[in-house]
C-alpha cells in the first residue's frame, strides 16, 4: 500500500482563500481588516524566512500585518514595553513574537506578558491551560493544523492509538492534548523513553516532533497508519527534510505528509484562522 500524500500546501491556500472571502466580506460592511502585529528580534536566518511566509499569508488572507523588526541588541524591558502596547492597541488583534529570542531575553517571560485574547501562536499558559480543560480557545498553530489535516483524512479518531515523539512546549505536549480532546488513546515519547520503536509499531496515528532527520524509522510504521511529521531539517545540501523516513514509511502508512509541504504551511493557516479568532471573526 502506496499512502495518499495529507498535501497541507494546497489545504493551506484553501483555508486562506476562505479566510480571504470573510476579509472582502468585512471591509463591503464598512468594518476594519483583522490586524496582526509581527515581532521579530535579531537577525536569525530560519526566523526570518518564517516571519515573512507569516506576513505573505496575511496579505493573501486580507490580514492587515504590522511588522515590528528590532535588532539583537533589545533589551527585555524594550521588548516587554512593546508587548504592552501592542497588548493595549484597540487596532491589534494578535500578537506573534517569533521564537527563538536572542539568549538574553527571557521567552517565558515575553510568552507569558502577551494578553492570552492576542496569542494567536496558543503558547500562554492560560491558553494551553485552556487547551487541558478541553475548552481551548486560542490552540498552538502547529498541532491545531495537524488535527485539520486529520479531518481532512475522513478517519474517525475516536479510539485509535496516538504516539507523539517528542514532548516540547509548542509541539508535542499540546498535539498530544489536541488527540487527548479528539479521544485518541494517546502516549507521548520523548528523550528518556525506552524502546521508542515498541510504541511507533502501536500507534494508529504517529506525530513526529523530534528534529532529527529520518529519525522515525520506516520500517516502525505500523500497516495503515496516518503519518504527520512535523520536522524541519536542513540538510547539508540545503535540502529540509522531516524527520519520518518519508520512502519507507509511505509504502506502510495510510496517510503521510511530506515535508516541505505538509504540516509546515498548515502551522501558517492555523496562525491565520487563530488572528480571525482573536478579532472576534470566527469560531473554532
Ligand atoms: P524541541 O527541540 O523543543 O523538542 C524536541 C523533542 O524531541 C523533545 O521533547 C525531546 O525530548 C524529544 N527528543 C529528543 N531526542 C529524542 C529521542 N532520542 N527520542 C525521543 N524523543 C526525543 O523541538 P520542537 O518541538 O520545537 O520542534 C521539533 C521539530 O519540529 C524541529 O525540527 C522543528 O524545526 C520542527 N517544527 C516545525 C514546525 C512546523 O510548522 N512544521 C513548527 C515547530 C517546530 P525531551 O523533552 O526529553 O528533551
Amino acid at each position: 500500500m502506496t499512502a495518499r500524500i495529507l498535501d497541507g500546501k494546497t489545504i493551506s491556500q484553501r483555508i486562506v482563500a476562505q479566510l480571504a472571502e470573510r476579509t472582502k466580506l468585512l471591509i463591503s460592511q464598512g468594518k476594519r481588516s483583522p490586524t496582526l502585529a509581527v515581532v521579530l528580534v535579531g537577525d536569525n536566518a530560519a526566523s526570518a524566512i518564517y516571519v515573512r511566509n507569516k506576513k505573505n499569508a496575511c496579505e493573501k488572507a486580507g490580514i492587515r500585518s504590522i511588522s515590528h523588526e528590532l535588532p539583537s541588541s533589545t533589551t527585555q524591558v524594550a521588548l516587554l514595553d512593546l508587548v504592552n502596547q501592542l497588548n493595549t492597541d484597540p487596532e491589534v488583534d494578535g500578537i506573534l513574537v517569533q521564537l527563538p529570542l536572542p539568549a538574553h531575553i527571557d521567552a517565558d517571560a515575553v510568552t507569558a506578558a502577551i494578553d492570552p485574547a492576542k496569542d494567536v501562536d496558543g503558547f500562554h499558559s492560560y491558553n494551553i491551560g485552556r487547551l487541558a480543560q478541553k475548552m481551548p480557545l486560542l490552540r498552538p498553530c502547529t498541532p491545531k493544523g495537524m488535527m485539520t489535516l486529520l479531518e481532512e483524512t475522513g478517519e474517525d479518531l475516536v479510539g485509535k492509538n496516538a504516539v507523539v515523539v517528542g514532548a516540547s512546549n509548542i509541539v508535542g505536549r499540546p498535539m498530544a492534548l489536541e488527540l487527548l480532546m479528539a479521544r485518541c488513546t494517546v502516549t507521548v515519547c520523548h528523550s528518556a523513553t525506552k524502546e521508542l520503536a515498541e510504541h511507533v509499531k502501536r500507534a494508529d496515528i504517529v506525530v513526529a516532533a523530534v528534529g532529527r532527520p529520518q529519525f522515525v524509522k520506516g520500517d516502525w510504521i505500523k500497516p495503515g497508519a496516518i503519518v504527520l511529521d512535523v520536522g524541519i531539517n536542513r540538510l547539508d545540501d540545503d535540502r529540509i527534510t522531516g524527520d519520518v523516513e518519508f520512502e519507507v514509511a509511505k509504502e506502510k502508512a495510510s496517510w503521510i505528509t511530506p515535508v516541505p509541504g505538509g504540516v509546515g504551511p498548515m502551522t501558517v493557516a492555523s496562525l491565520m484562522e487563530n488572528t480571525f479568532i482573536a478579532a472576534g471573526l470566527l469560531e473554532d
